[in-house]
């Protein structure tokens, strides 16, 4: 059943708890409803809670429960395909639970449902620490960790999901629990699936210098360049190579302005300057002709912390990303022929897109595709490059065309024989997402644990969505 804004005896038990909400006629209602898949007018929920403590968390799924309104979880407002906004439905918008505190031994950190990557750094940095985090910082780093959690630090760290160690979650009884290890091992991968996550408590590691930049290569011709960038790439990160944990070159091709659609690379070395990180940082920027007049890898890639760097990449997105659809494709790996899509699907790129595509590697070198992690029903523990398609554009024409142009690209690189069905939920577009194909043998396992903790499917609007 859906919460409609007059539900007076759900708003009944939110004022008794001192729960803060607004509803459509509030004034900061729309401000709650944005997030970075837009404004989501089409699809506003009944009432958007804004929970300041866990205790409130509580008292919002008692009170949904028991009027069996529909509801769903807002962490960072970052799925690609709005997913944490639903009509009619009351949102736990966890935004106010970013607490971010440090376990005596300093080896783990107390992270609230609602930070992002930005907020945990940043709280971490004061203490000398530091986690893994993705590309984006202001993603929720429990939304990240619960997908599954891909990014520059994975191979010195692995993860996002195997940096959880402990959780507090407000069940479907609307109680707050400490997860058992069971339940740790159905978030670990598992999304959001069994109840609300107020607390996560991760690993965190020292903090340490990280040298990072982007290097622009010359995209006259945007096919070659693409084409002579991944081979080589291929040749120095591929199965086998021995590569140092510490480096992590991130691929993406999107439209700058003034130059069109350009082939560029974050490169990270997760550490202090050395001649090693200096020799990798030249090598990446031999993988292709570099963009004449930018700058040389030595000069582009500068000592900073993981903080600078997460807030560099964040500034350098659109503050949302509107119009059109993101798809994305999986990869085994770079082989002619998945290189020679990659460049047709790039060369076909609508040159007024506002989107793009970006690559994830996750090396074999990464821990988490070693025997020694925590249980999990992680489905990405193996080698695999995952490409965005971010078929997006700024109006609704352009926003059409892109649109299709992802659709064609993910068809055109999941028809390949390299592709592989595991892709990462969190960018594969609802109309293709295959959770038996993504999740194989474990998807068994994390259904039994989804009834255990949410026997009559109450967390349904989760990602991935096992309940309809
Ligand atoms: C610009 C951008 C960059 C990205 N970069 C990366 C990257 O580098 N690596 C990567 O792996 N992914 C990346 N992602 C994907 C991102 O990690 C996932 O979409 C993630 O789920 C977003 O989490 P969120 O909390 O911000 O989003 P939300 O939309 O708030 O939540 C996403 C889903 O998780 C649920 N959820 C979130 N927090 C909680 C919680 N505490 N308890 C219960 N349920 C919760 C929501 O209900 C929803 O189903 C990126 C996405 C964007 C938009």
């Amino acid at each position: 059943m859906a919460a409609s804004p007059s539900d007076s005896t759900i708003r009944a038990q939110l004022e008794g708890a001192g729960v803060p909400y607004s509803i459509p006629e509030s004034a900061d209602f729309n401000q709650l409803l944005s997030n970075y898949s837009g404004n989501h007018q089409n699809r506003k929920p009944g009432i958007i809670t804004v929970p300041e403590t866990y205790q409130h968390v509580e008292a919002i799924v008692a009170a949904c429960v028991a009027a069996k309104a529909e509801i769903v979880v807002r962490g960072g407002g970052h799925d690609i395909f709005g997913r944490s906004t639903v009509a009619d439905a009351v949102t736990v918008d966890l935004r106010k639970l970013n607490s971010v505190t440090v376990s005596e031994n300093h080896e783990t950190a107390h992270v609230g449902g609602g930070a992002t990557a930005e907020q945990v750094l940043e709280a971490l940095a004061s203490k000398g620490l530091q986690v893994p985090v993705g590309s984006c910082g202001t993603v929720g780093y429990a939304g990240w960790c619960l997908v599954g959690g891909l990014g520059p630090y994975i191979h010195s760290y692995g993860l996002g999901a195997d940096q959880i160690v402990g959780a507090k979650v407000v069940n479907a009884e609307g109680k707050l629990v400490v997860a058992d290890d069971k339940m740790l091992k159905g978030l670990r991968g598992g999304g959001a699936n069994l109840g609300v996550v107020v607390e996560l408590t991760v690993k965190a590691y020292p903090l340490q210098d990280v040298q990072a930049g982007m290097l622009m290569f010359d995209s006259t011709d945007l096919s070659k360049a693409v084409t002579t960038f991944l081979t080589n790439y291929e040749k120095l990160f591929g199965e086998g190579k021995n590569v140092p944990s510490q480096i992590y070159p991130m691929p993406f091709i999107f439209a700058v302005p003034g130059l069109g659609i350009t082939l560029c690379c974050c490169v990270i070395w997760n550490g202090t300057a050395t001649d090693e990180s200096r020799a990798w940082v030249d090598d990446v920027g031999k993988l292709a002709p570099l963009m004449p007049g930018t700058p040389e890898p030595q000069t582009a890639i500068t000592t900073m912390k993981a903080l600078d760097f997460s807030r560099q990449l964040t500034a350098m997105l659109p503050p949302q990303m509107l119009g059109g659809r993101p798809q994305s494709a999986s990869l085994t790996r770079l082989t002619p022929s998945a290189i020679a899509g990659l460049a047709n699907v790039a060369a076909n790129m609508p040159k007024s897109s506002t989107g793009g595509i970006n690559m994830h590697v996750v090396r074999e070198d990464c821990p988490s595709c070693s025997d020694n992690v925590p249980d999990s029903v992680c489905p990405y523990r193996e080698a695999h490059i995952m490409i965005e398609l971010l078929g997006v554009g700024p109006d609704e024409e352009i926003g059409k065309e892109a649109a299709e142009w992802s659709m064609a690209a993910r068809n055109e690189l999941m028809g390949l024989e390299e592709a592989t069905k595991k892709t990462y939920i969190a960018v594969t577009s609802p109309e293709c997402l295959d959770v038996e194909s993504v999740y194989g043998e474990k998807l068994a396992e994390l259904k039994k644990l989804k009834k255990e903790y949410d026997p009559h499917g109450f967390f349904k609007n989760a990602l991935p969505r096992l309940v309809d």
